[in-house]
């Protein structure tokens, strides 16, 4: 599959296709505990004109909560109306299967309490409390009591059972620790059911995101004025492809050259980024000739099975988005190129 490619012969600054930005957070605003000034400084400028609204899978925190610490980052202007949660998603899910104020079984914190609480259902934390169903988010007070219930009451009530998401790893200030995907797995493992599940990559999250800021999922229109901001490949930029988004990578976290080349399907961005203050510039226009891939002065080509650099570039990304965008159309894997190292050692550098 190819991807949702950039606009031709746009001469506009790139954020001006665009009405509403739907920005993760850990990686994009900030990294571990400290902002990234560029990403605040283009913000606050998008914010003037756009919807700039933030999407998290992280279920720890409320709404409110994450709009404080938005406020605290440099962003005082973000109030819990542009925050949308994986919690708020899950319970999306839940009006469908389940009326309030039926109990419901919460692993988690107060981010699943207090959109369940929201809603007029009433949180439970025992299988015995007749819970209608269960939802499970992470939660760093998360123990084997809150799974074991979980287990009981998805296997003894047959109920439905909703993951605020799955990731697997969750970034602290000591180091990378397991995420609510390792814990949703720990009840997996007892039940042998799948989860249904509400971030991103999955689609409710957009779609409780679209509906919020007025865009409606089936007008493919309204949608293309959307652009999901992410550093991860697998969680942002998958779940705006599952959702027919346009997505942006920006350089400042998780993914960088390599996972770029190597990504498939809907994992592949629209645009690729340093700095989100380039939504203030045109993006540069590919231009393909033949086997060659030019983007901005950067130049390679495709000789065989192998990728050649024919002019690295004066902007390393450059050389990332022409290679990028020829493997990609080749349509071949990509363990059947030559790869020239160049391409994909260099990290980002975090814009601090
Ligand atoms: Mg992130």
């Amino acid at each position: 599959m190819l991807w949702k490619k950039p606009k031709e012969n746009n001469p506009e600054p790139l954020i001006a296709t665009f009405d509403v930005l739907l920005v993760d957070l850990d990686g994009v605003v900030y990294a571990g505990e400290r902002p990234i000034s560029s990403a605040i400084e283009a913000l606050t400028r998008a914010k003037e004109s756009k919807t700039t609204a933030f999407v998290t899978n992280n279920a720890s925190r409320t709404d409110v909560q994450v709009a404080e610490l938005l406020q605290r980052l440099g962003l005082p202007w973000v109030n819990e109306n542009l925050v949308v949660t994986s919690p708020q998603a899950a319970v999306r899910m839940l009006k469908k299967l389940v009326e309030a104020p039926a109990n419901i079984l919460v692993v988690g914190g107060d981010g699943v309490v207090d959109e369940l609480q929201k809603a007029g259902y009433t949180p439970v934390r025992d299988a015995d409390e007749n819970p209608e169903a269960v939802i499970q988010g992470f939660h760093r007070e998360v123990g084997w009591k809150d799974l074991a219930e979980a287990a009981y009451a998805i296997q003894n009530l047959g109920i439905p059972w909703i993951a605020t998401n799955q990731d697997w790893t969750i970034p602290q200030e000591r180091g990378i620790a397991p995420g609510n995907g390792t814990l949703v797995s720990a009840v997996h493992t007892a039940v042998g059911i799948l989860a249904e599940v509400a971030g991103k990559p999955e689609i409710p999250i957009f779609h409780q995101a679209l509906e919020r800021f007025g865009i409606t999922p089936e007008n493919e229109d309204s949608k293309s004025r959307v652009l999901v901001v992410g550093d991860r490949l697998d969680t942002d930029i998958r779940g705006a492809g599952n959702t027919g988004l346009e997505s942006l990578l920006v350089l400042t976290g998780i993914d960088g050259p390599k996972q770029i080349l190597a990504a498939t399907g809907n994992d592949r961005p629209t645009y690729i980024v340093d700095s989100l203050q380039e939504l203030f510039e045109p993006y540069p226009q590919l231009q393909v000739s033949g086997n060659t891939y030019i983007s901005g002065d950067a130049r390679v080509r495709l000789v065989g099975d192998d990728i050649v650099i024919d002019n690295p570039g004066s902007k390393h990304t450059d050389l990332v988005r022409a290679a990028s965008a020829l493997i990609w159309e080749s349509g071949r894997q990509i363990y059947g190129f030559n790869i020239p190292e160049l391409l994909y050692s260099r990290q980002p550098k975090i814009d601090l």
